[in-house]
């Protein structure tokens, strides 16, 4: 093990800003307490309030020593309540009538019409599916339905259609102009809530090259038209990373489904190299309490075990009383597994796919795995002009903390979502000698390798042509 390499944590660590965590000493303890993202939720942003949040997750870089993302999470067609029956829940057996905003009906839903797009025996769920009701009949401008599973339901609680496909476009009015508002921000990623098929993040990508810039996009997968085989093959060539929205996902598809679509979505994600987040309900406890319940630490380390790039806090970090707590208990339990010795066990990397991009850079990052594995390396570093080097690495899994060598910001802070990559920002020297001087200073000083370490080094050669990642260089620092 190298020096440094017992504290490095790999698996990373997403934090949801929100009234909770809006100022910058907010945002500075979350970095401090180990957060490497940040997600800002459009919905429950205006366009205008996405700026000040970007330039507070990037302020907190000094401080933090290293680059830090935020991201966009745009809402998409999500559906919701705009008016509830009134205070009383819904009881089990009763009936209520559902339509759209202004159709009078009981219970009014903003983004669909449920009189044209609900037909007689699918079933409505509200708050995450802790309502349940099924359609009976049609109503006037309205449908009749029955309560399965009663329960509240008031303005601003999600409203899934499990049983429809619906004809919503997956950008709202309100996602276009955050859209625009996050790219002039500068921002560094946007995930897409409900994506239903990978034309849904074309779409993205349309409106981002409408606007003159475009950033990674990260599918949020929540929809079990997602999941399916063929659709989520298509979303993971389509997308740069993926989110298991357990939330939604969980109402969309069942409560039971979820630990096995992580598993599955997680390894079809590595298996292409794209990160993947674990999220929702993590450290659900610590909304309220100063520690996790045994359970939560139990799934934030099988989210771990699963494979996944980073684990993700909502409302703990949001609105909850105690933010910097919850991402403190999160990089512990991350820790914790990570120590454990099954930890990386049973995560054989699948060849790539025909079709792969990079095929000469993913073998040589299979390659650099392997001889940082045998040897103990220290650290694997890479040089990398666009990141995919480093994902490429960090796909193959490599025990040794991954540093990233990059002159592009932008690269270093995407990358901060990436499994066991740190990333540095500086020019990268014209001659293979120098590449490797550089490595060792850059590896000495983050820490990673002392006199007589190991590194095993990646990079393209010849570097004034600057090809894609062709070479790999076992080096031991002298001393
Ligand atoms: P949300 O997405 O928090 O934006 O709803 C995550 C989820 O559904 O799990
Ligand atoms: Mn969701």
């Amino acid at each position: 093990m190298g020096v440094g390499g017992d504290g490095a944590r790999r698996t990373k660590i997403v934090a949801t800003l929100g009234p909770a965590s809006a100022d910058s000493g907010a945002v500075a303890a979350l970095a401090q307490a180990g957060a490497d993202v940040f997600r800002l939720n459009a919905a429950h942003l205006t366009p205008e309030g996405i700026a000040p949040l970007v330039a507070l997750a990037h302020g907190a870089e000094g401080a933090a020593g290293r680059p830090l993302a935020a991201f966009c999470d745009l809402a998409g067609p999500k559906l919701r309540v705009t008016r509830g029956p009134g205070d009383a829940p819904l009881r089990d057996g009763a009936g209520v009538t559902i339509g759209a905003a202004g159709s009078g009906a009981e219970i009014e839903v903003e983004g669909i019409d449920p009189a044209r797009e609900c037909p007689i025996g699918s079933r409505v769920l509200v708050h995450d599916g802790k309502v349940v009701l099924r359609v009976e009949a049609a109503a006037d401008a309205a449908v009749r339905a029955a309560v399965v599973r009663g329960g509240s339901v008031g303005p601003g609680m999600g409203v899934n259609l499990p049983d429809v496909e619906t004809s919503l476009p997956s950008l709202t009015e309100h996602d276009r102009r955050c859209i625009a508002a996050a790219l002039d921000a500068g921002i560094d990623a946007f995930s897409l809530s409900f994506v239903r098929r990978a034309e849904d993040v074309a779409e993205l990508r349309r409106a981002m090259t409408a606007h003159g810039r475009t950033v990674p996009v990260i599918a949020k997968l929540e929809k079990a038209q997602a999941v399916a085989d063929d659709a989520l093959a298509a979303i993971i060539v389509a997308a740069d990373g993926v989110m298991v929205a357990r939330g939604d996902l969980g109402a969309e598809t069942s409560p039971e489904m979820v630990p096995v679509l992580q598993k599955r979505i997680l390894r079809q994600a590595r298996a292409a190299g794209l990160p993947a987040i674990t999220a929702t309900e993590m450290l659900e406890s610590m909304i309220h309490e100063p520690r996790p319940t045994r359970a939560e630490a139990s799934d934030v380390a099988n989210a771990v075990f699963d494979g996944s790039d980073a684990v993700m806090l909502s409302a703990e970090t949001a609105i909850g009383d105690h933010p910097a707590l919850a991402v403190e208990a999160c990089a512990r339990i991350v820790r914790e597994a990570e120590r454990h010795p099954e930890f990386r066990a049973g995560w054989t990397t699948p060849p790539p796919s025909a079709d792969a991009a990079e095929p000469v850079a993913d073998a040589v990052a299979a390659a650099a795995t392997a001889a940082a594995d045998q040897l103990g390396a220290a650290a694997a570093l890479c040089f990398t002009q666009s990141g995919s080097t480093a994902r490429l690495l960090a796909r193959h899994r490599p025990a040794a903390p991954i540093l990233a060598i990059t002159p592009r910001l932008e690269v270093a802070r995407a990358l901060a979502l990436v499994w066991g990559v740190r990333a540095r920002v500086v020019a990268v020297p014209a001659d293979h000698e120098e590449v490797v001087a550089l490595a060792e200073r850059e590896a000495v000083r983050e820490r990673l390798a002392a006199a007589g370490s190991l590194l095993v080094i990646t990079h393209g050669a010849p570097v004034v042509a600057r090809p894609l990642t062709n070479l790999m260089r076992v080096h031991r620092i002298a001393g």
